[in-house]
Order: C-alpha cells, then structure tokens, then sequence
C-alpha cells in the first residue's frame, strides 16, 4: 500500500477515493458512498460515490478500469476514517441528504 506523509498524523497508509469522496472528506461534507474492492490490484479498496459507481460498474474492460483507477485521489487513512465516522453520523441526521 502507498504511503503518505500527513500533517496530522505522520507516515500513514493511503486511503484511494474519488475526487467526489476526497473533497468531501477535506471539506468535512457528508456524501454517500461505497467501497469497491479488486482481488489483485495494488489498490486494495477504491471509495467511490453513487455516481462514480455507476461509471464503475459500467467499466468492462481491463484496460478501462486500470485508467479509470489512475484518476482516483489518495490521502492519509486515519484522517480519511476520521471522516469517514463523522460522515456516517452526518449521513443519519440527514436522511434526504441529496449527494452533491
Ligand atoms: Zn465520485
Ligand atoms: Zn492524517
């Protein structure tokens, strides 16, 4: 897993999202999102919205998922589960929360 180098909480692993799920990680803003994982890439686990799902899903080639994975942003894994935890609790005090 790749490392980084956090403000915070020093040398962390990475956590890999789309840039919907890291802005609102950095902007402390709810979102709804999911984890999609592959068996024998270097990214074990990619945290994707509603919307980037559905592109995902779509993906059916090799070739077109490794590009898609080349788009994705990273950042410090005990700050994104900190969020991560606050974005739930947001999530449930807000129920129609439309994922903007
Ligand atoms: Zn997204
Ligand atoms: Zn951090």
């Amino acid at each position: 897993m790749a490392r980084i180098e956090c403000e915070s909480h020093g040398l962390q692993g990475t956590e890999a999202m789309c840039f919907h799920v890291q802005s609102a990680a950095l902007n402390d803003r709810a979102i709804q999102f999911s984890a999609v994982c592959g068996d024998d890439f270097f990214l074990p686990c990619v945290w994707l919205c509603n919307e980037c799902k559905m592109v995902w899903d779509g993906i059916t080639t090799e070739e077109a998922k490794e590009e898609y994975l080349g788009t994705v942003k990273m950042m410090c894994g005990r700050c994104f589960d900190e969020w991560k935890d606050k974005n739930l609790k947001m999530l449930v005090n807000n129920e129609d929360l439309c994922a903007t």
